[in-house]
């Protein structure tokens, strides 16, 4: 039996960070968060023997037990005590260390696919439970759509998605590793996205309200430490893009367009000063 998922990644309309955690690694964070139609795809295929293998073809990522969707198969199996295999097939599409959540979705998939080969018909709480223990943004990207996380990102508030619009999305030529950026956070440096306003703005579908207050507290980490970042952020804007943002850790920036007409204008533009350049639209 074959199960293929689709796992799409995300851009953060907002990144807060609240508070360094006392009894872990992680910070505690406020992120509002939508999928964009830019998607991994994953094809699930049962073993009898008890085994999770992971193929995939790129240079950035392993296809060993480092590989989130091993790690997610591997706490799923555990969790339900499954003592059947899996081989797990991953498409990649999402740019890595991209600020995109790629995979986190990767882990999600497994976590939504695994439910289905296996037929367990767990409920999403349940599946939750799982996702919250397979790094931050699982749990998000499990739920999809548009939501706020909080906590390390295991708890999740819905919200309702923006007004339909495309996004337009400018990677420059390196990675950004989550781990760095969060090592130079110092809380009482940080200025934080007004998250209050960015939801009221959610809330009445207010576009231009939406581009005001989506807002990022790591941005000027990240732009620290690779200043192409500020240059792509300043292009896009010169282009007219009425909301610009680095997404997550960064260093994919992006931006939200309602006419397509100028999301194409912005496409284009942007193709002339970077190599990776995504038109989408969101899903959330
Ligand atoms: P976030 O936005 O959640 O901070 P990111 O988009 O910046 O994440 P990822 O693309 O998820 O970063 O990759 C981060 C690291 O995880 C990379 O070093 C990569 O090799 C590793 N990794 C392990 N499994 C995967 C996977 N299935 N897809 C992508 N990266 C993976």
């Amino acid at each position: 039996m074959t199960i293929i998922e689709k796992a799409p990644a995300k851009i953060n309309l907002s990144l807060d960070v609240l508070r360094k955690r006392k009894n872990d690694e992680y910070h505690d964070v406020e992120m509002i968060m939508t999928t964009i139609d830019l998607a991994d795809r994953l094809e699930f295929i049962s073993l009898e023997e008890d085994k999770i293998e992971i193929s995939l073809e790129s240079r950035y990522v392993p296809n060993d037990e480092r590989n989130l969707a091993y790690k997610a198969a591997k706490v799923f199996k555990n969790r339900f005590n499954i003592k059947k295999g899996v081989h797990i097939k991953i498409d990649k599409n999402i740019p890595v260390s991209a600020g995109l959540g790629g995979g986190s979705t990767d882990a999600a998939a497994v976590i939504r696919g695994l439910n289905r080969l296996w037929e367990l018909d767990m409920q999403l709480q349940e599946l939750g439970n799982v996702a919250a223990q397979c790094g931050s943004d699982t749990s998000f990207s499990l739920y999809g759509n548009t939501a706020m996380a909080k906590g390390y990102g295991e708890i999740i508030e819905r919200l309702p998605p923006p007004p339909p619009c495309w996004v337009v999305l400018a990677k420059p030529d390196i990675g950004v590793s989550t781990r760095t950026i969060f090592e130079r956070v110092n809380v009482e440096e940080l200025s934080h996205p007004n998250n209050k306003a960015l939801i009221e703005a959610l809330n009445n579908q207010d576009f231009q309200g939406i581009c005001h207050y989506i807002g990022n507290s790591l941005e000027p980490i990240t732009c620290k430490l690779h200043p192409e970042v500020i240059q792509i952020k300043e292009t896009m804007k010169q282009l007219g893009s009425p909301g610009v943002l680095m997404s997550g850790t960064g260093p994919t920036v992006y931006s939200l367009v309602q006419q397509h007409q100028k999301a194409k204008q912005i496409y284009n533009g942007m193709r002339g000063f970077c190599n990776e350049v995504y038109l989408v639209r969101l899903l959330g």
